[in-house]
Parts: structure tokens; C-alpha cells; sequence
């Protein structure tokens, strides 16, 4: 059984990235496990780098190999804004309905709704580093429908379904989302790398 570390105290994340993880020989345990006032500041100004700057930081300080993921949603009308910036969009320490209230304005009478979430999901270990993309394309709604999940899932109607995130089950959302595809790949690299099948 190999230990994992995830950078995060999210127990959402930390749950979909065990389900995710379960065909390895894996044990993921949140790194606020080991350091319970984790934090660290992303300084990056891609996802790849935030994941890498949250992946390092945790592997540094428990020295346990170590798995972060960064998202941003990105519009094409407002050329590509929120983006990396998506969980501030309404300014430090919004909430997400400040956010959601903002894109819904900031975009009203807009006729391209496109946007897409795309996810970095970074790994670090001693003797490996990489990280693997995953993205979902969709439409931004002109109005909130749905009470699940969380951020803009309200808003967001993923391309191939008839109901925003907000809607659907974790299952469903786990078989499209960004953050679980670019998840699947690590945990296929993994694999295949040997990690977790000692
Ligand atoms: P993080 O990098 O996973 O913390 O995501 C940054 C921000 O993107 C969050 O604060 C949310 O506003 C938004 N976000 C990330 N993932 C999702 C999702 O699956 N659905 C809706 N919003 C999301």
C-alpha cells in the first residue's frame, strides 16, 4: 500500500480522488491530515503551475508523495475571464453565489454562452513530477438552475447533457467533469509508472 497526500482540506476532493484512485494500491489522505493549517499561496498564474506550487509545498513538508489540482472556468465572450481567477471573480472572500451573480451579469444579454472548465491535476514525488489536463465544454445558463454541487454548477449546462451539474448525481458529474478526467489520467500514469501496485 503506497500513501498518497492530497493538496487540499477539501473532504469532497478528497473523496473523489479515492474513487478515482481505488483500482491502485493506494491510501489518499488530505495533507491537513499530517499539517492541519496547510496552506499555501498560488502564486501562479496557470493551473499547471498553481497544481505544481500546491503539489510541491505538500510533498516538501510531509515528504509523502503528493497530488494537486487547480480549476478555472473559462468564457469565450469574456475572452477567457474568470479564468484562473474563477473562485475570486467576485472579489476576496466572495461566496460562490457572489460569483455566480457576477458572471450572470457581467454576461447578460450575451448570445455565446460557451465556456469550459478545465483542470490541472499535478503529482510530485521524489523521483517524479508531472500533470495531466482535463477539460468539459459547455454553456453558461442565463439563469441558476439546481441546488447541487458547487461554484458555478448552477450555470453550467456540460455539452451532451440536459441538466447543469448543479443537477446531476457525483456519479454522473464524476463520468464528465473536468477535474475527473485530468484525475483518471494521473491515475492511469500512475499505473502505469508501477506506483501503488508494490
Ligand atoms: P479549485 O481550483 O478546485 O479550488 O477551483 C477554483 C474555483 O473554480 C472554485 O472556487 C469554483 O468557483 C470553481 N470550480 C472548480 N471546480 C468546479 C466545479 O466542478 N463546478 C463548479 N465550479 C467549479
Amino acid at each position: 500500500m503506497s500513501l498518497l497526500v492530497l493538496a487540499s482540506g477539501n473532504p469532497d476532493k478528497t473523496r473523489e480522488l479515492r474513487r478515482i484512485l481505488a483500482p491502485l494500491n493506494v491510501e489518499v489522505i488530505p495533507v491537513t491530515d499530517p499539517v492541519p493549517d496547510w496552506s499555501v499561496e498560488e502564486t501562479g498564474i496557470t493551473l499547471e503551475e498553481n497544481a505544481f506550487i500546491k503539489a510541491r509545498d505538500a510533498f516538501e513538508k510531509t515528504g509523502i508523495p503528493a497530488v494537486a489540482d487547480d480549476t478555472g472556468l473559462f468564457v469565450d465572450v469574456l475572452g477567457g475571464a474568470p479564468g484562473i481567477y474563477a473562485a475570486r471573480f467576485a472579489g476576496a472572500d466572495c461566496s460562490y453565489e457572489d460569483n455566480v451573480r457576477k458572471l450572470l451579469r457581467t454576461m447578460s444579454g450575451e448570445k455565446n454562452r460557451r465556456a469550459c472548465f478545465r483542470t490541472a491535476a499535478a503529482f510530485v514525488s521524489e523521483t517524479m513530477e508531472f500533470s495531466v489536463p482535463g477539460e468539459v465544454g459547455g454553456v453558461i445558463l442565463e439563469r441558476p438552475d439546481g441546488t447541487g454541487g458547487f461554484g458555478y454548477d448552477p450555470v453550467f449546462l456540460p455539452d451532451g447533457m440536459d441538466k447543469t451539474f448543479a443537477r446531476c448525481t457525483a456519479q454522473e458529474k464524476d463520468r464528465i467533469s473536468h477535474r475527473a478526467r485530468s484525475l483518471r489520467k494521473l491515475a492511469e500514469k500512475l499505473r502505469v509508472s508501477g506506483f501503488g501496485t508494490g
